[in-house]
């Protein structure tokens, strides 16, 4: 697991401008108005050879001034909790402020190690002012301007001193399941159903996570670590900040487990956020499960209830037509165990290990089915092909014109390989390379 850095601070000093420089995207919307959705806050990046994920808390607060400091509060709170390193962004151009001053007080109640990063020091004159900040009470401060990229060197030299040293990842993992989803769809309960379940022994493996949130599971004669996502806000009482909350432990557990299962409550249906959720797990790889629980809420159910849902579910990611789909209700306790035995299969599917010999023999039965195109006057030509790894799986193929292949006939491979081997729920990687 990476280290955690978060970027806290009121509203307007720059917070987002400085997480894209540092994610080295220009994906947030960067705005003067206060409370402007962003749509990145969770990113991951590196300096001096040491990776680390990078939160902003931005864009969490409310935008009423009445609110803000109870806003303020909890979102200090949550990213103290989640993170290593703490980045205070504060403007040199308005100078110290009280928000800034009732943020800094809170950050000093733990010992966690902040930085104060005074930012929009674009010249020399407003750098020389930054030192004003030391007011605040910490010994690090840098100005930097997000703009020009300026000062962000040394300030990144002190965050990598600063993170705590990578652990090596144990062999033979027992399996990290992350349910995962929006708030209310009922994550919770399932997650408190199965710990209570008497199929299921809560077990206690020392070492697993540094996360407290986790819980161990012996089920069917196989370990397994659930990764709550909701177990801190139900601790905490977070009110002001699920949002946060939710995208912050969300984006963690992504990158935590190995398999995501996107709880979806059935009565609600499927969203923008569900889609982008299981996309970000597709994009690092895990196994994919999707839950649609409260099932005893669908009213007048027949033998075509699932197939409907179903149908519904990968319309709207077409792309994602691997992906195994489940039923439940975690309130009355209903096939809760299929979530484990579906993750367990997706478990299997991803350690598949598929031999050259036989790979080979199918990629020229595929190849002989539908030919490959010419392009610019040459034949098309995959020669060879091999599975390079598994867990999660990826797939090398040698051809004469990588750059050519159209994008059709690699949605046919994958879909072939699917047919053949299955790969249930599991996201397969293929590279072309230049023969
Ligand atoms: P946030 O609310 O803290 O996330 O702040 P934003 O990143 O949205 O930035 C607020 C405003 O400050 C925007 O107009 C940015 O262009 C501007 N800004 C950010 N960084 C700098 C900087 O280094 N110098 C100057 N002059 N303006 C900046
Ligand atoms: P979370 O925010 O995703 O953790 O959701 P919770 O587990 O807190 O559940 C939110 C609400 O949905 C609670 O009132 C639960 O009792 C209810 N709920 C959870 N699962 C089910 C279910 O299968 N059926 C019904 N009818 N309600 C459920």
């Amino acid at each position: 697991m990476l280290p955690v850095v978060s970027i806290v601070g009121r509203p307007n000093v720059g917070k987002s401008t400085f997480f894209n420089r540092l994610i080295g995207r220009r994906k947030a919307i960067v705005h003067d108005e206060y409370g402007v959705t962003r749509d990145r806050h969770y990113g991951e990046t590196f300096w001096n050879g040491r990776d680390f994920n990078i939160i902003d808390t931005g864009g969490y607060l409310p935008d009423e001034m009445n609110v803000i400091s109870a806003g303020i509060r909890e979102q200090v709170h949550i990213a103290l909790e989640e993170s290593d390193v703490i980045l205070l962004v504060v403007d040199v151009e308005t100078g110290i402020n009280t928000l800034d001053k009732a943020v800094a007080s809170l950050l000093r109640e733990e010992n966690k190690p902040v930085i104060v990063v005074a930012n929009k020091a674009d010249n020399e004159e407003r750098r020389l002012n930054a030192s004003e900040f030391y007011e605040l009470g910490f010994e690090d401060l840098y100005p930097i301007s997000s703009l020009s990229g300026m000062g962000t060197g040394d300030l990144l030299d002190k965050v990598v001193e600063y993170l705590p040293e990578s652990q090596p990842e144990p062999e033979n993992e027992v399996p990290k399941l992350a349910f995962i989803g929006r708030p209310n769809v009922g994550k919770s309960s399932l997650f408190n159903a199965l710990l209570e379940d008497n199929r299921a022994i809560v077990t206690d493996i020392a070492g697993t996570t540094r996360d407290s949130l986790n819980s161990n599971l012996h089920y069917n004669d196989k370990d397994y670590v659930l990764v709550d996502t909701a177990g801190l806000r139900r601790r905490t009482k977070v009110k002001e900040n699920i949002e946060f909350y939710s995208t912050v432990r969300t984006e963690k557990a992504i990158r935590e487990c190995d398999i995501a299962i996107l709880i979806v409550d059935a009565m609600q249906g499927f969203d923008a956020q569900d889609k982008r959720v299981l996309k970000e797990a597709e994009k690092f790889n895990k196994g994919l499960v999707i839950v649609l629980n409260k099932w005893d809420l669908v009213p007048e159910k027949d033998t075509n209830t699932v197939k409907e849902f179903e149908e519904y579910i990968y319309s709207n990611v077409p792309q994602l037509y691997y992906v195994p789909i489940v039923t439940i209700s975690a309130l009355n306790n209903k096939r809760i165990h299929n979530v484990l035995d579906m993750a367990e299969v997706v478990i299997q599917e991803r350690k598949k290990e598929i031999s050259t010999s036989d790979f080979n023999d199918f990629l020229e039965n595929m190849l002989g089915e539908k030919p490959l195109p010419m392009k610019r006057g040459q034949q098309l030509k995959i020669t060879y092909a091999t599975q390079v790894k598994s867990e999660p799986p990826v797939f090398k193929f040698f051809m004469n014109s990588p750059h050519d292949l159209p994008p059709n006939y690699r949605k046919y491979i994958e879909n072939k390989i699917r047919q053949q081997y299955g790969f249930i729920g599991v996201p397969i990687t293929m590279v072309f390379r230049q023969k």
